[in-house]
């Protein structure tokens, strides 16, 4: 019974840990990041102290370069960082949108046909969500007309 309990509560508490944090980024990938620019600044700082204590040149460069290679790490995961979040942004863009994995199935379906709101010049792809819903009249082909900057309507992949 005690084990059950403990067992869901890690459970829990690895859900919790998983779950988006501000719609971006999970707990996980916030500790990650606090704690890798942690250790680069303690290498920035080591470096630093070092080469302040250096009687020769050459020792001042390598401590010097001990602190590159604290700001290269830090950089390094705060843009490994950044790029989780790019990706749930596009995770959640394709969720709203219903934009498919495979862009080919969307633009073999678009070579079909295109269409216009009734009085407008722009093209939209028909299942572009801009147009989802609303009357809509097919074109034949981009031409004259301003292509839509959401689906981009012409335009391969
Ligand atoms: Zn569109």
């Amino acid at each position: 019974m005690t084990t059950v309990a403990v067992g869901t509560r890690a459970a829990v508490r690895r859900a919790a840990d998983a779950a988006p944090v501000g719609g971006l980024w999970a707990r996980t990938d916030l500790a990650l990041v606090v704690g890798a620019n942690a250790v680069g600044l303690v290498l920035i700082v080591v470096g630093w102290l070092g080469s302040s204590d250096a009687l020769t040149l050459n020792a001042g460069v390598d401590w010097l370069k001990v602190g590159i290679v604290g700001v290269i790490f830090a950089g390094v995961c705060n843009g490994l960082f950044l790029l989780r979040g790019r990706r749930a942004v596009g995770l959640a863009r394709r969720a709203v949108l219903g934009v498919p994995r495979d862009r080919r199935a969307v633009v073999v379906e678009d070579e079909v046909a295109l269409v216009a709101r009734p009085g407008s010049r722009r093209v939209h792809r028909p299942t572009c969500p801009m147009v989802a819903g609303k009357p809509v009249e097919a074109v034949a082909a981009v031409g004259d007309l301003t292509p839509c900057e959401l689906c981009r309507p012409g335009v391969a992949g």
